[in-house]
């Protein structure tokens, strides 16, 4: 049969007649049904990664190309005059992450899929996800970001689990969503929801009744936790998680003949950062009910399980009050009690207890102590917790730390979102970096070619063409693409430092006021959610907003500078900017990122980086060389020491630099103030003058002299520029997720088949 007619059986009629909603739905019947021809039967051990999110993004062209299909299926659609890309747009994003971290857990199961490793995902089935981000008004505005339909990828099944909340009985029930890898198996990635989610009860915005838990449950990724209710909300979300997800995991080993005293030969368990801790205490209390004793199940459940710590921002490890854990799980209470025990037998240090002196619970604590493994992801990272953060975790059981670098999927960040550079690789070195990454290195015979850069060039250059239509189309936006696209997307956090780019920007403002012209035009291009309870963090966003505003307004500079934010930034937006980007902004307060897995993307696809020794950018820099990347700032151990040293005044920085001085007085001056809040700009003037909490300011003149730099180079030698991102291509393969996959496998899951 060819596909013209398989897809004509599925649809009922010929393919021209069909709306792209109809070919939508018929593409993802087939590819559910070839789907799950490749599902395997399970040997030995199976892997659990629990996440909170899993930022997964469309998955139509995804599983096209991983099944095989992609080609077929498009000259199918062509000869009825209809395009992929169309059809694509019907399909919502599923909206069940936020950044890096539920990105990462979605390029894991592609990779385990790929490697054909047994390991499936666990997570919530939100309905609205984090929200829907609008930015018409100069501010942040959020709302919901609804995906589930009729027929989603997540289908529905009649497997129910009894969950406790609050003391009351609750029934999980269970969503599959088919796992596709790239010529392997298909995996799973099971999500749980309540049945009386009630849709209806979002009032304003995203607000809600945050205590009718019945109704709330999983509405919304990250419901506001500025209140003891959100708080509660979300450990709620947490157990219900981690409940339905144990008795998943117990009742699929049993069914292959665990007899749970042997659950590890049977499992592995990977925690993603703290959401998903509870996990521990709770598979301790179900092996309790089946009759295992605490001393052997605290055994079992530590063979079994594995942490990830994903940050040492000390907010993000979350410590939850004990007064919450009884209102909200009182059966786990008494356990946690028992670890919290057992924990002062081996140790005296009171700073490595789980219940600290003020009653509050230490997740990453409960983690340390009873799994196995505790990983950081990225060498400099691992290598902090290790000097610092975790210090005396280390001290006690060093056996348990290793590093795992984070690893994004080259089939979604090369394959799917860049066509052409693909098609280019595939033509000098052939099809086998598309599932042995290390092969990209095979381009560094071309770094002298002048044919091959300039095609390289040309590529580039009309993949920004085709950015800039879709911003046309989707919020009216012009854009200049023989301009240099510099591009800063990631979640807004003051630790990222959107600022930092807001004060070159501002700087660059001035410098064209005074004649002093760039050597070519710059697009500043940004794309970032700030957390609703986050006042800074949407500070900066109407900062920069405002500051677009007050440039596009100036004959003068703006054939120079353009600042363009993309709306509501998800894994769509990130395909269409990330393959058109010229410099790929990494520009956190070095310490702070714990890897970071946007500038691996960036790099992937042919762009510089701009960036501080923070995270995998200190590998990045080691692949490429320092010749092929623009390295600033503070050192991770500047700013320790800074910090330990408790001595950093913003003013004296503030005070000591002219044009440091010039930019952040420019907030308050009455050019910012006549176009957006002079309420919002002075409050982001305050918080940098006076507390600069993320050290923005002593990397201010290091990032101005830097990036100029990259601009310079930029005009003065196109093809030199070429020859650069060929190298950042080849030498990308180092952080493929196989290869981070595959180092998992080796240390700490050793799955079966
Ligand atoms: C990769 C990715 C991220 C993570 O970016 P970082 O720069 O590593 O913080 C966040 N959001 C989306 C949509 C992504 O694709």
């Amino acid at each position: 049969m060819t596909m013209t007619d398989t897809l004509t059986a599925l649809t009922g009629k010929p393919l021209g007649e069909c709306t792209n909603g109809e070919l939508y739905l018929s593409l993802l019947k087939l590819v559910n049904e070839k789907a799950a021809q490749q599902i395997r039967p399970v040997q030995g051990r199976k892997l659990y990664y629990i996440s909170a999110e899993f930022l997964i993004g469309k998955l139509l062209s995804n599983n096209l190309i991983n099944l095989g299909l992609y080609d077929e299926v498009r000259s199918a659609l062509q000869s009825a005059g209809k395009k992929l890309s169309d059809i694509e747009e019907v399909e919502p994003e599923p909206s069940l992450g936020n950044g890096g971290l539920g990105r990462l857990a979605a390029c894991f199961l592609d990779s385990l899929a790929t490697l054909n490793l047994p390991g499936d995902g666990i997570g919530l089935r939100y309905h609205f996800g984090l929200f829907h981000q609008s930015l018409s008004s100069g501010v942040q505005k959020e709302l919901p970001d609804p995906w589930l339909t009729e027929n989603s990828w997540a289908e529905k099944t009649d497997i129910t689990y009894p969950v406790k909340l609050g003391g009351k009985k609750f029934t999980a029930r269970l969503y599959k969503l088919a796992v596709t890898g790239y010529e392997g198996r298909t995996n799973t990635l099971n999500l749980f929801d309540i049945d009386t989610v009630d849709e209806s009860i979002v009032r304003e915005g995203i607000s809600f009744d945050k205590t009718a838990i019945d109704k709330n449950l999983t509405l919304f990724l990250y419901p506001d936790d500025s209140d003891e209710a959100g708080r509660q909300l979300r450990i709620y979300q947490q157990y219900l998680m981690v409940s339905a997800g144990a008795q998943l995991i117990l009742a699929e080993c049993a069914a292959r003949g665990c007899d749970y005293h042997n659950l590890a030969d049977y499992a592995a368990i990977q925690i993603n950062d703290t959401h998903p801790s509870m996990v521990i205490p709770e598979l301790i209390r179900l092996l309790g009910e089946k009759g295992i004793a605490f001393e052997e199940a605290v055994e079992i459940v530590t063979k079994t399980c594995a942490y990830t710590n994903h940050t040492i921002l000390a907010e993000a490890l979350e410590k939850w009050p004990r007064t919450y854990l009884e209102v909200v799980v009182p059966q786990l209470m008494p356990i946690i009690e028992k670890l919290d025990a057992v924990v002062a037998k081996r140790t005296k240090d009171k700073s490595l207890a789980i219940i600290d002196k003020d009653g509050k619970v230490h997740m990453a604590h409960m983690d340390i102590h009873f799994t196995h493994s505790t990983n950081g992801v990225a060498a400099l990272h691992t290598q902090i917790l290790k000097d610092s953060e975790l210090k005396g975790f280390y001290k006690l059981y060093p056996e348990k730390f290793n590093n795992k670098t984070n690893g994004i999927t080259f089939r979604r960040w090369l394959m799917k979102c860049n066509p052409l550079l693909t098609g280019q690789i595939e033509n000098l070195i052939g099809t086998g970096f598309h599932k042995d990454a290390t092969q990209l290195t095979k381009l560094l015979a071309y770094e002298n070619d002048t044919s091959v850069l300039e095609q390289l060039a040309a590529i580039k250059k009309e993949n920004k063409r085709e950015l800039c239509r879709w911003l046309k189309q989707e919020q009216g936006i012009t854009m200049n693409p023989d301009a240099m696209f510099d591009i800063q997307s990631k979640r807004l956090h003051e630790y990222k430092r959107q600022q930092l780019n807001l004060l070159y920007l501002i700087h660059q403002y001035f410098e064209i006021k005074a004649g002093h012209l760039p050597p070519v035009p710059l697009v500043s291009i940004f794309g970032a959610k700030a957390a609703p309870a986050y006042i800074i963090a949407k500070d900066i966003i109407h900062a920069l907003l405002t500051l677009s505003k007050v440039i596009a307004a100036d004959p003068v500079v703006s054939p120079w500078l353009q600042i363009v934010f993309v709306e509501n930034y998800n894994v769509t937006a990130a395909e269409k900017m990330i393959p058109a980007c010229d410099l790929s902004e990494q520009i956190s307060l070095a310490s702070k990122e714990a890897s970071g897995t946007g500038n691996m993307k960036f790099m992937l696809n042919g762009a510089l980086t701009l960036g501080t020794m923070d995270g995998a950018n200190v590998e990045i820099s080691q692949q490429v060389g320092n010749e092929n990347i623009y390295i600033f700032g503070q050192t991770s151990n500047q700013v320790i020491r800074r910090y330990a040293a408790g001595d950093y005044k913003a003013s004296e920085w503030y005070e000591g630099d002219p044009n440091l001085r010039r930019a952040i007085d420019f907030l308050t001056g009455p050019e910012m103030t006549a176009a957006g809040s002079s309420e919002l700009l002075s409050r982001l003037q305050t918080e940098l003058k006076n507390k600069d909490w993320f050290q923005t300011l002593p990397d201010f003149s290091a990032y101005v002299v830097r990036k100029g730099q990259a601009l310079a180079d930029y005009a003065a030698n196109p093809l030199d520029w070429s020859r650069r991102c060929l190298v950042n291509i080849a030498k990308a393969g180092l952080f493929s997720s196989d290869r981070t996959i595959a180092e998992y496998d080796r240390d700490i899951w050793h799955l079966g088949k």
